[in-house]
Formats: structure tokens, C-alpha cells, sequence
């Protein structure tokens, strides 16, 4: 008896903001013999990545790479600038926020949490009134996220500076851009950023497994006096052996030969390419959303994510029953509502090795399921997306003569 969709054929669709699909050039890259991480060939590869990844974080400062997912990033960064009982002040823009805050308690440091709804980013103006009363300087970190992965909202990072600033207050600066490296615009030196914290998973395409802190010198300064317990994660070791190429324990060498092809892809691609590519496909996909008469979780059109799309369902309909119905019909994954709105939303990942026709490919996934898991729409979406993409049709580099 002939069964349809017994087996799933064709390639999976990994549209969860993160881990993205990896390109085949990054796998064909990263399937390479290991090799000697103290000879004279991992030597060339650790300079080159050492050197190349600094374009992508727009720095000209060091970036520590880790062999660790990005919450290893996360405690690097407070474990290199702070002391116990140290104050820091943090945004809550959604579930990755909550989480950075909670071990920054772990830690035995003092977050001072300004509230937020999980539907804006951070208010700029709310950091800089509290730093002004603040006239101690007692606070001294500032730690926020660039994109909030759970909710789809982007968060002003120069404001932020600008309040800093303006406040006249020493806070160092450390921000999150785990789903915003390598897709949305980033400048870690222009926007005097003291620590930068990434991950490999999400916009630099890769397998999760590195991570990154790119840091400035008032931030190494820093170290010096920072006092909380550190081994693993101290950056100086890291920095000193980083010199000649190499690493101060064994790196992960066969993502770092991934990492060394997908900064090739970003940089011939371009990064302002880049960014306008995930801000074009962004658009698409919320005409999508607006046609299907959904609600996009992010409320502020100025911060909305290029890299992805947090959509609301209506009151009593549960996201991850739709999740469900797409995976199994579609064979594709979505990503789910985190924490406080699990079952209330699913967030579309657009982000990474995307183009035109995977987002058309997502979307009419997304479109069937609605309508496969009985919650009430306007159909229509796909064809937004068809209308939105047609209107902004560019050819792409390889064929465009
Ligand atoms: N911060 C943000 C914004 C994230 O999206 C994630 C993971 O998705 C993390 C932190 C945690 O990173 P990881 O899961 O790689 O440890």
C-alpha cells in the first residue's frame, strides 16, 4: 500500500532562529582532517580567523573565541570585569535577558532589572535616568541583548551608548548579539562597546559550538581589578597565545575551518549586502503575517528583527500545536515560545544561508499549517510575501551579467 509522506524526503527546513542551516561550503569546510592545534598549519588557519572574524564583529580589537555555546560567553564576559556583590544594571527585553540576569545572580553579582513588556526594546532613556541617579558609580556594568531571540524585537545598542554617555557614568557596556552577529548591522568599535558577546549558530552559519567575546581595552583593563573567580573562561591566556595564532588549551579546529569559510561567505557577500538581504526577507515575511490578519509580537516597527519574526496566535489557539502540524506535515521546524509565552507564539527563523525561495518555502508551510491546525486566518499571506519580494526583486550576484 503506498503511503504518502511515510518518509521525509527532501531537506529538512531548520527555520528556528538558531542554529540556522549550515551552508554545504561551511560543511564541506568544517569535514576536514583535525590537525595539529600546535603546529605550523592550525598556526595559518588561527591568524586567519583571528583576523577575519574582527571584520564581522566591525572591530579592530581582540575576539576571544571560545569552544563553548554562547551562555559560556555570557559568564566570560562577567567573570573578566567583575568583583562579587559588583551592581549591573540589565533590560528586560524577554526570555535571553531573564536568563543572563539570573546567572549574573549565580555569580554573585547585583542586577538592578528594569522591567520591560517583551514586546519593545531596550528604553535607552530608562538606562541613562538610572545611571544619573546613580551619582556613586556604583553600577558598573550596563549588560544588554541586541536581539532578543524570544520575542523578535532589536534593540537600539547606540542609544544605549549615547545614554551611557550622556549620564557621564564609567558603566561598562556588554551586549548580547547572539541571533543579531552576521545578520543585523553591529559595530562593536563605532558604538564603544566595551565586551561584544556572539555565538556560531545563528547568523555566522555554523554548527552551535564556538562562541565569542570581543572586547575593548577598558574592558581588559578591567580585568585586572575583576575578581570573580575565573580559569576556564579568563581572556588574557586566551589573548597572549591568540598572538601567535594559537590557543592556550585545544581549540575546536574543525569549526574554526567553518568559521574561517563562512567569514569568506559574509565578507564576499558583503556585510551591508548581508544586512539588507535579512532586512528585505524580514519585510516579506511580515507581510505574511499582517495578510494572514496575525499579530507580529514585536510592537514597535522600528525595532523589529530582521533576522526573525515572533507571531502572536489568537487567544485559545496554542502555537505548538501548529509547530507540531508543521513539522510532521512539512517536515519543518519553527521555533517556540519561550518561558512566559510558551504556546502563545512561534517564531519564524529567517535569518543565515536564506534566500527568496526559502523564505516562500517557510512561508507556505506556515500557511498550510495554519489551516491544517483549524486556527482562524485570512489566507493570502504567501502571496504578500510573493508581492513584497517581486517589488524588491534583485538579481543575485553570481548570475546578474
Ligand atoms: N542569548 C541569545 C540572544 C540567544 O538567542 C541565545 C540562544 O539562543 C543565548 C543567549 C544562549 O546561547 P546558547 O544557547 O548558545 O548557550
Amino acid at each position: 500500500m503506498v503511503r504518502l509522506n511515510s518518509h521525509p524526503s527532501g531537506r529538512h527546513f531548520l527555520q528556528i532562529p538558531g542554529p540556522t542551516n549550515v551552508p554545504d561550503r561551511v560543511l564541506r569546510a568544517i569535514d576536514h582532517p583535525t590537525i595539529d592545534h600546535r603546529g605550523p598549519e592550525f598556526q595559518q588557519l588561527g591568524k586567519k580567523v583571528l583576523a577575519d572574524v574582527r571584520k564581522i564583529f566591525q572591530t579592530v580589537q581582540p575576539v576571544v573565541i571560545y569552544p563553548a555555546s554562547g551562555t559560556g560567553a555570557w559568564e566570560a564576559a562577567l567573570v573578566n570585569t567583575l568583583s562579587p556583590g559588583d551592581r549591573v544594571l540589565m533590560f528586560e527585553t524577554g526570555h535571553f535577558a531573564s536568563l543572563w540576569k539570573k546567572m549574573a545572580e549565580k555569580l554573585g553579582l547585583q542586577p538592578e532589572f528594569l522591567v520591560g513588556d517583551w514586546r519593545h526594546g531596550v528604553d535607552a532613556a530608562a538606562i541613562g535616568a538610572h545611571l544619573v541617579a546613580d551619582s556613586a558609580h556604583a553600577i558598573k556594568a550596563v549588560c544588554v541583548v541586541h536581539n532578543e531571540t524570544s520575542t523578535g524585537v532589536t534593540s537600539d545598542i547606540a542609544a544605549v551608548r549615547r545614554a551611557i554617555d550622556a549620564a557621564g557614568h564609567p558603566a561598562l557596556l556588554l551586549v548580547d548579539t547572539i541571533s543579531s552577529l552576521g545578520s543585523i548591522d553591529y559595530r562593536h568599535d563605532e558604538w564603544g562597546v566595551d565586551v561584544t558577546v556572539s555565538g556560531s549558530q545563528k547568523g555566522l552559519m555554523l554548527p552551535p559550538g564556538l562562541s565569542f567575546n570581543a572586547v575593548s581595552p577598558k574592558a581588559i583593563a578591567a580585568m585586572s581589578s575583576a575578581r570573580l573567580p575565573r580559569a576556564f573562561w579568563g581572556w588574557d591566556e586566551i589573548i597572549e597565545a591568540n598572538k601567535n595564532g594559537y590557543w592556550s588549551y585545544t581549540p575546536a579546529t574543525n569549526l574554526l575551518y567553518g568559521l574561517s569559510e563562512a567569514c569568506d561567505m559574509l565578507l564576499e557577500e558583503g556585510l551591508a549586502n548581508v544586512f539588507a538581504r535579512h532586512q528585505r526577507h524580514a519585510e516579506a515575511a511580515r507581510s505574511a503575517v499582517r495578510a494572514w490578519g496575525l499579530e507580529i509580537l514585536c510592537q514597535n516597527p522600528a525595532e523589529y528583527s530582521p533576522a526573525l519574526t515572533a507571531v502572536l496566535l489568537p487567544e485559545g489557539h496554542n502555537a505548538d500545536a501548529l509547530r507540531k502540524v508543521v513539522l510532521q506535515h512539512f517536515n519543518m521546524s519553527l521555533g517556540q515560545g519561550l518561558s512566559k509565552l510558551s504556546g502563545k507564539v512561534f517564531r519564524i527563523g529567517h535569518l543565515g544561508d536564506f534566500n527568496d525561495l526559502t523564505l516562500m518555502g517557510t512561508l507556505a508551510g506556515v500557511e498550510m499549517g495554519l489551516a491544517l491546525a483549524g486556527i482562524p486566518y485570512r489566507p493570502g499571506g504567501v502571496q504578500a510575501a510573493l508581492d513584497s519580494l517581486r517589488a524588491t526583486a534583485v538579481p543575485h550576484g553570481l548570475n546578474a551579467a
